[in-house]
């Protein structure tokens, strides 16, 4: 793939140029395959006037005329779906089946979803004073800013523009810096829709310059970010000064609890999804296998002997399962926790090192480790890699502490046949998600967001028709009665 230049910024339909900041590179091969454009805080404030400028159109157009328009968008990723998976494939060493069946695809449904939620909604009126109607409306917002972490792009960053423009906003979206090739021909492609000039638009740069400029501009009406807890409380902070609404959807340290009533062999296929698929790289990853004592000593073979032959390969693999990690900082910092897990006193059952299948890329083999605690940074910190801590219990009331002794709350993994246990554990878990006896099925009617510094807010039809509308109440006189009078004398 040659080098591309990708824009500072596409405002409308126009690209905008700016200062190349960085190279972006294939974490394959490790080749430059693009130079970043920066948008400064003057080209910020041009992406959101144009978004204000579209906002006044599009908040006019009706619903039925909206639904046009997502589904249009839908079917624009599809036609363009090589292209994009391409793309993400190259500037995030996401596995081509993975980016094409998973994230370009969701990126489609999302628009579809919203298309559909927008038809359905519901309002509410008050009559308990027969004198007096009153009605509750929903309107848009504005301007939405939207920010995207870079495990994927295109998939989180479409949910983002498809929610916000279905209620009437117009958006700015930042993907990441190191991974905005696919996003930024994402929305070049959704710009062909019918949609007034300026109802999507993108700033490309460093989350400090052009990200902290996106959430600090005054005509910004929500923000709307992915990504970790720590950049999640500085944005945080940031918009709270300006009294911004925010959602956060942020890291997790998720426990994947298996129970000795489980099917084995479904929660063995479980667990191996759950933290390596996406190349281990996801906020929702089962990264805490919580293990009972009667089954643990037959499960951990299992579970190590199949990561073990995980194939690791080059994304465009057909049979890859594992690729490359997003970039060599990032490797290190994985590798680290190896390291710094076995100075803790854990006992590294695979992997630690960097795999010598490939002579550049960032790859490295699945990491497992048995943890003599909780309380080690392997079980605290979020890696964001193919890195499983394994983690013994007796009964469920331990299981449940130790789920729940973490900073974060974003999903938990129950695997048992036993209806009873299934039910309380669900109820005993701190985390947004409880997902039993199935890997990460994530219905978009339903919210997704996190407990505790896994998030505020959530993702979801209703949970983003509250967030990117706000209410009216409208009330309306209907009697004739006279009003009391003052003044008379
Ligand atoms: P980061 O928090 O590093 O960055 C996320 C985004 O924020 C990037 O676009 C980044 O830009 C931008 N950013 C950074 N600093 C600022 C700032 N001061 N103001 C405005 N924007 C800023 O996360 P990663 O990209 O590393 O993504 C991985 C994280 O995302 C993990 O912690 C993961 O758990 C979380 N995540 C959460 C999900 C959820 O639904 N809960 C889903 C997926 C991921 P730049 O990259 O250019 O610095």
């Amino acid at each position: 793939m040659s080098v591309q230049a990708i824009p500072a910024a596409i405002i409308g339909d126009t690209r905008v140029a700016g200062d190349v900041v960085q190279s972006v590179y294939d974490p394959a091969n490790e080749d430059a395959v693009a130079q970043l454009q920066e948008a400064d805080a003057a080209v910020v404030d041009q992406a959101v006037r144009a978004a204000v400028a579209g906002y006044a159109e599009w908040r006019t157009v009706s619903v039925e005329g909206r639904q046009k328009v997502l589904r249009q968008m839908a079917d624009l990723i599809d036609t363009n779906a090589d292209e994009l998976a391409d793309l993400e494939t190259s500037n995030t060493g996401i596995p081509l089946a993975q980016a094409h069946g998973r994230h370009v695809k969701r990126a489609a449904h999302n628009f579809r979803f919203f298309a559909d939620y927008i038809g359905q909604a519901e309002g509410q009126i008050y009559e308990q004073d027969p004198a007096f109607l009153t009605l509750v409306r929903r309107e848009s917002v504005g301007v939405a800013g939207l920010i995207a972490p870079w495990n994927a792009p295109i998939a989180l960053g479409g949910m983002k523009i498809a929610a916000s423009i279905a209620f009437g906003n117009s958006c700015v979206i930042k993907p990441s810096e190191q991974a905005s090739l696919g996003v930024t021909r994402l929305v070049e492609v959704l710009q062909q829709a019918d949609t007034p000039r300026g109802v999507i638009n993108l700033v490309n740069g460093r989350g400090a310059i052009t990200g902290q400029a996106l959430v600090v501009h005054p005509q910004v009406d929500r923000v709307s970010f992915t990504g970790g807890t720590t950049t999640g409380k500085a944005i945080m902070s940031a918009a709270g000064a300006h009294l911004k609404p925010c959602t956060m959807e942020l890291g997790g340290k998720s426990a994947n609890i298996i129970f000795e009533s489980a099917d084995f062999e479904t929660a063995l296929d479980g667990a191996l999804l759950g933290i390596f698929t996406n190349n281990g790289q996801q906020c929702l990853a089962g990264s805490r296998i919580l293990v009972q004592r009667s089954i643990a000593d037959r499960f951990i073979e299992a579970f190590v002997e199949r990561a073990r032959k995980l194939r690791i390969d080059h994304p465009r693999s057909a049979t890859v399962e594992l690729g490359p990690l997003a970039s060599a900082p990032h490797r290190d910092r994985v590798l680290s926790f190896a390291a710094q897990a076995r100075t803790e006193g854990a006992r590294v059952l695979l992997g630690g090192e960097r795999s010598t299948k490939f002579d550049r890329g960032y790859y490295i083999d699945p990491i497992i480790i048995a943890a003599p605690s909780n309380d080690i940074s392997a079980c605290q910190d979020e890696i964001f890699g193919p890195f499983a801590s394994i983690l013994t219990f007796e009964t469920p009331e331990e299981a449940y502490a130790l789920a729940n002794a973490t900073k974060f709350g974003l999903v938990s993994y129950v695997w048992t046949q036993d209806l009873m246990l299934a039910m309380e554990a669900q109820e005993r878990l701190e985390s947004g998600v409880v997902w039993v006896n199935t890997p990460m099925m994530r219905e978009l009617r339903a919210p997704f967001g996190g407990f505790k510094e896994s998030g505020v807010g959530a993702e979801g039809g209703r949970a983003c028709e509250q967030f990117y509308t706000r209410e009216k109440t409208v009330t309306i006189r209907k009697s004739r009665a006279p009003l009391q009078r003052l003044g008379l004398g």
